[in-house]
Protein backbone atom coordinates (compact mmCIF):
# COMPACT_ATOMS: atom_id res chain seq x y z
CA UNK A 1 0.00 0.00 0.00
CA UNK A 2 1.35 3.09 -0.69
CA UNK A 3 2.30 5.99 2.34
CA UNK A 4 0.98 9.19 1.96
CA UNK A 5 -0.33 11.75 4.82
CA UNK A 6 -4.01 10.50 4.52
CA UNK A 7 -3.33 7.06 5.88
CA UNK A 8 -3.45 7.95 9.43
CA UNK A 9 -7.30 7.66 8.57
CA UNK A 10 -6.86 4.03 9.23
CA UNK A 11 -6.40 4.22 12.79
CA UNK A 12 -10.14 5.34 13.22
CA UNK A 13 -11.37 1.85 12.03
CA UNK A 14 -12.14 -0.40 15.48
CA UNK A 15 -12.40 -3.68 15.32
CA UNK A 16 -13.79 -6.63 17.83
CA UNK A 17 -12.22 -9.96 17.40
CA UNK A 18 -14.20 -12.55 19.01
CA UNK A 19 -13.12 -13.87 22.27
CA UNK A 20 -10.76 -16.99 21.48
CA UNK A 21 -11.34 -20.63 22.68
CA UNK A 22 -14.94 -19.78 23.09
CA UNK A 23 -18.08 -20.93 20.45
CA UNK A 24 -18.95 -18.65 18.43
CA UNK A 25 -22.27 -18.96 16.59
CA UNK A 26 -23.53 -16.94 13.72
CA UNK A 27 -27.56 -16.06 13.44
CA UNK A 28 -28.74 -14.77 10.50
CA UNK A 29 -32.07 -13.87 9.93
CA UNK A 30 -34.35 -12.70 6.55
CA UNK A 31 -35.28 -9.20 6.95
CA UNK A 32 -39.19 -8.40 6.51
CA UNK A 33 -40.01 -12.24 5.99
CA UNK A 34 -43.93 -11.96 6.86
CA UNK A 35 -44.12 -9.63 4.41
CA UNK A 36 -41.72 -11.31 2.23
CA UNK A 37 -43.66 -14.35 2.32
CA UNK A 38 -47.41 -13.01 1.71
CA UNK A 39 -45.78 -11.47 -1.09
CA UNK A 40 -44.37 -14.53 -3.28
CA UNK A 41 -47.70 -16.07 -1.74
CA UNK A 42 -46.03 -18.43 0.70
CA UNK A 43 -48.17 -21.61 2.19
CA UNK A 44 -49.25 -20.99 5.11
CA UNK A 45 -48.40 -21.75 7.63
CA UNK A 46 -45.58 -23.61 6.43
CA UNK A 47 -44.49 -22.91 2.46
CA UNK A 48 -42.45 -26.46 2.18
CA UNK A 49 -40.49 -25.08 -0.70
CA UNK A 50 -39.73 -21.48 0.84
CA UNK A 51 -38.06 -24.36 3.78
CA UNK A 52 -36.00 -25.80 0.95
CA UNK A 53 -34.36 -22.39 -0.44
CA UNK A 54 -33.39 -21.66 2.83
CA UNK A 55 -31.85 -25.12 3.92
CA UNK A 56 -30.25 -25.48 0.68
CA UNK A 57 -29.07 -22.12 1.26
CA UNK A 58 -27.81 -22.77 4.59
CA UNK A 59 -26.18 -26.49 3.56
CA UNK A 60 -23.95 -24.35 0.89
CA UNK A 61 -22.66 -22.22 3.31
CA UNK A 62 -21.90 -25.25 5.77
CA UNK A 63 -20.04 -26.84 2.54
CA UNK A 64 -18.32 -23.67 2.30
CA UNK A 65 -16.99 -22.89 5.37
CA UNK A 66 -15.33 -26.27 6.96
CA UNK A 67 -15.67 -24.81 10.34
CA UNK A 68 -18.78 -24.51 10.48
CA UNK A 69 -19.87 -27.64 13.16
CA UNK A 70 -23.52 -27.42 12.70
CA UNK A 71 -25.83 -25.19 11.12
CA UNK A 72 -29.94 -25.21 12.76
CA UNK A 73 -32.73 -23.73 11.08
CA UNK A 74 -36.76 -22.98 11.37
CA UNK A 75 -38.82 -20.13 9.29
CA UNK A 76 -36.37 -17.49 8.15
CA UNK A 77 -33.97 -17.79 10.23
CA UNK A 78 -30.23 -20.29 10.95
CA UNK A 79 -27.96 -20.46 13.17
CA UNK A 80 -24.50 -21.52 12.53
CA UNK A 81 -21.91 -23.44 15.34
CA UNK A 82 -18.02 -22.44 14.49
CA UNK A 83 -15.19 -24.79 15.87
CA UNK A 84 -14.37 -23.29 19.36
CA UNK A 85 -10.53 -22.82 17.95
CA UNK A 86 -11.70 -21.71 14.45
CA UNK A 87 -9.16 -18.84 13.43
CA UNK A 88 -12.05 -17.64 10.40
CA UNK A 89 -11.38 -14.52 9.45
CA UNK A 90 -9.07 -13.94 12.67
CA UNK A 91 -12.32 -14.52 14.61
CA UNK A 92 -13.06 -10.38 13.33
CA UNK A 93 -16.71 -10.15 14.07
CA UNK A 94 -17.49 -7.53 11.15
CA UNK A 95 -15.94 -9.97 8.63
CA UNK A 96 -17.97 -13.05 9.92
CA UNK A 97 -21.37 -10.97 10.34
CA UNK A 98 -21.15 -9.27 6.79
CA UNK A 99 -19.72 -12.40 5.11
CA UNK A 100 -22.51 -14.81 6.55
CA UNK A 101 -25.35 -12.33 5.84
CA UNK A 102 -24.40 -12.01 2.14
CA UNK A 103 -23.41 -15.77 1.47
CA UNK A 104 -26.96 -15.89 2.97
CA UNK A 105 -28.52 -13.59 0.20
CA UNK A 106 -26.72 -15.03 -3.05
CA UNK A 107 -27.22 -18.82 -2.30
CA UNK A 108 -30.70 -17.79 -1.33
CA UNK A 109 -31.64 -16.08 -4.95
CA UNK A 110 -29.43 -18.64 -6.73
CA UNK A 111 -31.68 -21.61 -4.93
CA UNK A 112 -34.82 -19.54 -5.43
CA UNK A 113 -34.39 -19.24 -8.90
CA UNK A 114 -34.11 -23.36 -9.25
CA UNK A 115 -37.44 -23.96 -6.61
CA UNK A 116 -39.38 -21.61 -7.97
CA UNK A 117 -38.67 -20.12 -11.96
CA UNK A 118 -42.26 -19.22 -12.15
CA UNK A 119 -41.94 -16.70 -9.24
CA UNK A 120 -38.72 -14.16 -10.27
CA UNK A 121 -37.44 -11.89 -7.57
CA UNK A 122 -38.05 -8.53 -8.31
CA UNK A 123 -36.52 -5.55 -7.24
CA UNK A 124 -38.88 -4.15 -4.70
CA UNK A 125 -38.69 -7.58 -2.61
CA UNK A 126 -35.66 -8.93 -2.39
CA UNK A 127 -34.47 -11.52 0.68
CA UNK A 128 -31.36 -9.67 2.56
CA UNK A 129 -30.61 -10.80 6.06
CA UNK A 130 -29.09 -9.96 8.72
CA UNK A 131 -26.10 -11.58 10.95
CA UNK A 132 -25.06 -11.00 14.46
CA UNK A 133 -22.03 -13.16 15.99
CA UNK A 134 -22.75 -14.51 19.68
CA UNK A 135 -20.06 -16.06 22.01
CA UNK A 136 -20.55 -18.94 24.15
CA UNK A 137 -18.53 -20.10 27.18
CA UNK A 138 -19.38 -23.03 27.67
CA UNK A 139 -21.06 -26.57 26.01
CA UNK A 140 -23.90 -25.84 27.98
CA UNK A 141 -25.11 -22.44 27.10
CA UNK A 142 -24.74 -23.21 23.50
CA UNK A 143 -27.03 -26.46 24.15
CA UNK A 144 -29.15 -24.03 25.69
CA UNK A 145 -29.20 -21.92 22.87
CA UNK A 146 -29.95 -24.61 20.30
CA UNK A 147 -32.93 -25.73 22.11
CA UNK A 148 -34.21 -22.34 22.73
CA UNK A 149 -34.14 -22.04 18.67
CA UNK A 150 -35.76 -25.53 18.63
CA UNK A 151 -38.33 -25.15 21.37
CA UNK A 152 -39.51 -21.39 19.55
CA UNK A 153 -40.11 -23.66 16.66
CA UNK A 154 -42.21 -25.86 18.04
CA UNK A 155 -44.18 -23.66 19.60
CA UNK A 156 -44.63 -21.20 16.80
CA UNK A 157 -45.63 -24.15 14.67
CA UNK A 158 -47.76 -25.98 16.82
CA UNK A 159 -49.72 -22.45 16.87
CA UNK A 160 -49.92 -21.92 13.03
CA UNK A 161 -51.34 -25.24 12.60
CA UNK A 162 -54.08 -24.92 14.72
CA UNK A 163 -54.68 -21.22 13.59
CA UNK A 164 -54.87 -22.26 10.05
CA UNK A 165 -56.48 -25.36 10.74
CA UNK A 166 -58.79 -23.25 12.52
CA UNK A 167 -59.55 -21.22 9.50
CA UNK A 168 -59.22 -23.93 6.49
CA UNK A 169 -61.51 -26.60 7.97
CA UNK A 170 -63.92 -24.77 10.80
CA UNK A 171 -64.46 -22.11 8.67
CA UNK A 172 -63.25 -19.33 10.89
CA UNK A 173 -61.97 -16.12 10.27
CA UNK A 174 -58.59 -15.14 11.10
CA UNK A 175 -59.96 -13.22 14.30
CA UNK A 176 -62.19 -15.75 15.33
CA UNK A 177 -59.46 -18.18 15.30
CA UNK A 178 -57.03 -16.16 17.39
CA UNK A 179 -59.75 -15.52 20.07
CA UNK A 180 -60.19 -19.14 20.10
CA UNK A 181 -56.78 -19.96 20.66
CA UNK A 182 -56.02 -17.08 22.86
CA UNK A 183 -55.25 -18.85 26.48
CA UNK A 184 -54.48 -22.03 25.37
CA UNK A 185 -51.06 -24.33 26.21
CA UNK A 186 -49.83 -26.75 24.09
CA UNK A 187 -51.81 -29.75 25.32
CA UNK A 188 -55.20 -27.88 24.78
CA UNK A 189 -54.02 -26.79 21.12
CA UNK A 190 -53.42 -30.36 20.48
CA UNK A 191 -56.75 -31.71 21.80
CA UNK A 192 -58.41 -28.87 19.49
CA UNK A 193 -56.24 -30.24 16.29
CA UNK A 194 -57.45 -33.37 16.98
CA UNK A 195 -61.09 -33.05 17.64
CA UNK A 196 -62.05 -29.58 15.83
CA UNK A 197 -59.91 -30.46 12.49
CA UNK A 198 -59.19 -34.15 12.82
CA UNK A 199 -55.04 -34.06 12.93
CA UNK A 200 -52.90 -35.54 14.57
CA UNK A 201 -50.19 -33.34 15.58
CA UNK A 202 -47.80 -36.34 16.53
CA UNK A 203 -48.14 -36.98 12.57
CA UNK A 204 -47.28 -33.79 11.08
CA UNK A 205 -43.90 -33.97 8.99
CA UNK A 206 -40.83 -33.95 11.74
CA UNK A 207 -39.10 -30.69 9.18
CA UNK A 208 -41.92 -28.41 10.44
CA UNK A 209 -42.56 -29.64 13.86
CA UNK A 210 -38.72 -29.66 14.87
CA UNK A 211 -36.69 -27.29 12.25
CA UNK A 212 -33.65 -28.34 10.30
CA UNK A 213 -30.27 -29.52 11.38
CA UNK A 214 -26.90 -29.60 9.21
CA UNK A 215 -23.93 -31.09 10.73
CA UNK A 216 -20.62 -32.45 9.78
CA UNK A 217 -20.40 -35.77 10.25
CA UNK A 218 -16.75 -37.67 11.12
CA UNK A 219 -15.54 -41.39 11.68
CA UNK A 220 -13.94 -40.48 14.35
CA UNK A 221 -13.52 -37.94 17.29
CA UNK A 222 -10.65 -34.68 15.12
CA UNK A 223 -8.04 -34.06 18.00
CA UNK A 224 -7.82 -29.94 18.16
CA UNK A 225 -4.81 -29.43 20.66
CA UNK A 226 -0.68 -29.66 20.11
CA UNK A 227 -0.91 -30.84 16.61
CA UNK A 228 2.21 -31.02 14.65
CA UNK A 229 2.11 -29.63 10.88
CA UNK A 230 1.59 -32.52 9.57
CA UNK A 231 -1.56 -33.90 11.61
CA UNK A 232 -3.10 -30.14 10.83
CA UNK A 233 -3.05 -30.98 7.57
CA UNK A 234 -4.28 -33.96 7.85
CA UNK A 235 -7.39 -33.00 10.24
CA UNK A 236 -8.08 -30.01 7.90
CA UNK A 237 -8.48 -32.89 5.38
CA UNK A 238 -10.71 -34.72 7.14
CA UNK A 239 -12.76 -31.59 7.45
CA UNK A 240 -13.06 -30.66 4.27
CA UNK A 241 -13.57 -34.48 3.24
CA UNK A 242 -16.41 -34.72 6.07
CA UNK A 243 -20.27 -35.64 4.88
CA UNK A 244 -22.64 -33.31 5.53
CA UNK A 245 -26.47 -34.41 6.50
CA UNK A 246 -29.24 -32.63 6.50
CA UNK A 247 -31.71 -33.88 9.94
CA UNK A 248 -34.68 -32.91 11.25
CA UNK A 249 -34.26 -34.20 14.65
CA UNK A 250 -34.40 -33.73 18.45
CA UNK A 251 -31.24 -31.31 19.56
CA UNK A 252 -32.59 -30.35 22.93
CA UNK A 253 -32.19 -33.96 24.36
CA UNK A 254 -28.58 -35.60 25.13
CA UNK A 255 -28.72 -38.09 22.49
CA UNK A 256 -27.83 -35.66 19.39
CA UNK A 257 -24.83 -34.01 21.06
CA UNK A 258 -23.23 -37.44 22.97
CA UNK A 259 -23.73 -39.07 19.53
CA UNK A 260 -21.53 -36.33 17.72
CA UNK A 261 -18.74 -35.18 20.96
CA UNK A 262 -16.81 -33.36 18.06
CA UNK A 263 -19.56 -30.60 17.84
CA UNK A 264 -18.49 -29.09 21.39
CA UNK A 265 -15.05 -30.64 21.88
P1 LIG B 1 -37.68 -9.08 11.03
O1 LIG B 1 -37.21 -8.25 9.88
O2 LIG B 1 -37.76 -8.32 12.30
O3 LIG B 1 -36.95 -10.37 11.18
P2 LIG B 1 -39.80 -10.69 9.89
O4 LIG B 1 -41.05 -10.24 9.18
O5 LIG B 1 -38.76 -11.36 9.06
O6 LIG B 1 -39.23 -9.44 10.68
P3 LIG B 1 -39.67 -12.94 11.71
O7 LIG B 1 -39.98 -12.92 13.17
O8 LIG B 1 -38.25 -13.17 11.32
O9 LIG B 1 -40.25 -11.61 11.08
O10 LIG B 1 -40.60 -14.04 11.08
C1 LIG B 1 -40.48 -14.53 9.78
C2 LIG B 1 -41.84 -14.68 9.13
O11 LIG B 1 -41.68 -15.13 7.79
C3 LIG B 1 -42.73 -15.72 9.79
O12 LIG B 1 -43.51 -15.19 10.79
C4 LIG B 1 -43.59 -16.19 8.63
O13 LIG B 1 -44.69 -15.34 8.49
C5 LIG B 1 -42.72 -15.98 7.41
N1 LIG B 1 -42.12 -17.24 6.88
C6 LIG B 1 -40.79 -17.53 6.83
N2 LIG B 1 -40.59 -18.74 6.26
C7 LIG B 1 -41.81 -19.24 5.97
C8 LIG B 1 -42.26 -20.47 5.35
N3 LIG B 1 -41.39 -21.42 4.95
N4 LIG B 1 -43.58 -20.66 5.18
C9 LIG B 1 -44.46 -19.70 5.58
N5 LIG B 1 -44.10 -18.52 6.15
C10 LIG B 1 -42.79 -18.29 6.33
P1 LIG C 1 -32.39 -5.44 15.83
O1 LIG C 1 -32.64 -6.30 14.65
O2 LIG C 1 -32.66 -3.98 15.56
O3 LIG C 1 -31.04 -5.66 16.46
P2 LIG C 1 -33.74 -7.14 17.75
O4 LIG C 1 -32.48 -7.83 17.99
O5 LIG C 1 -34.54 -6.81 18.95
O6 LIG C 1 -33.50 -5.78 16.96
P3 LIG C 1 -34.46 -9.08 15.70
O7 LIG C 1 -33.46 -10.06 16.20
O8 LIG C 1 -34.25 -8.51 14.34
O9 LIG C 1 -34.70 -7.89 16.77
O10 LIG C 1 -35.92 -9.70 15.79
C1 LIG C 1 -36.37 -10.83 15.02
C2 LIG C 1 -37.17 -11.80 15.86
O11 LIG C 1 -36.30 -12.80 16.41
C3 LIG C 1 -37.86 -11.17 17.06
O12 LIG C 1 -39.17 -11.67 17.07
C4 LIG C 1 -37.09 -11.63 18.29
O13 LIG C 1 -37.94 -11.96 19.37
C5 LIG C 1 -36.38 -12.87 17.83
N1 LIG C 1 -35.01 -12.92 18.35
C6 LIG C 1 -34.31 -11.94 18.94
N2 LIG C 1 -33.08 -12.31 19.26
C7 LIG C 1 -32.95 -13.59 18.85
C8 LIG C 1 -31.89 -14.52 18.85
N3 LIG C 1 -30.69 -14.27 19.38
N4 LIG C 1 -32.12 -15.72 18.30
C9 LIG C 1 -33.30 -16.00 17.78
N5 LIG C 1 -34.34 -15.16 17.74
C10 LIG C 1 -34.19 -13.96 18.27
MG1 LIG D 1 -37.05 -12.18 9.95
MG1 LIG E 1 -37.22 -14.95 11.91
Amino acid sequence: MANSRFEYVKQFERENFLLPQTHIVIRVDGKGFHKFSSHYEFEKPNDIRALNVMNRAALAIVKQFPDIQMAYGDSDEYLFLLRRTCDLFERREMKLVSTFALFMLVYYVMEWNLEFADKPIVMERLPTFDARAVVYPNAQTVRDYFSWRQVDCHINNLYNTSFWSLIEKCGMTGQEAENFLLGTVSSDKNEILFSKCGINYNNEPEIFKKGTVIVREYQELQPTTDLSERQKQRVSKARKKAQVKTLHVDIIKDTFWEERPWLLE
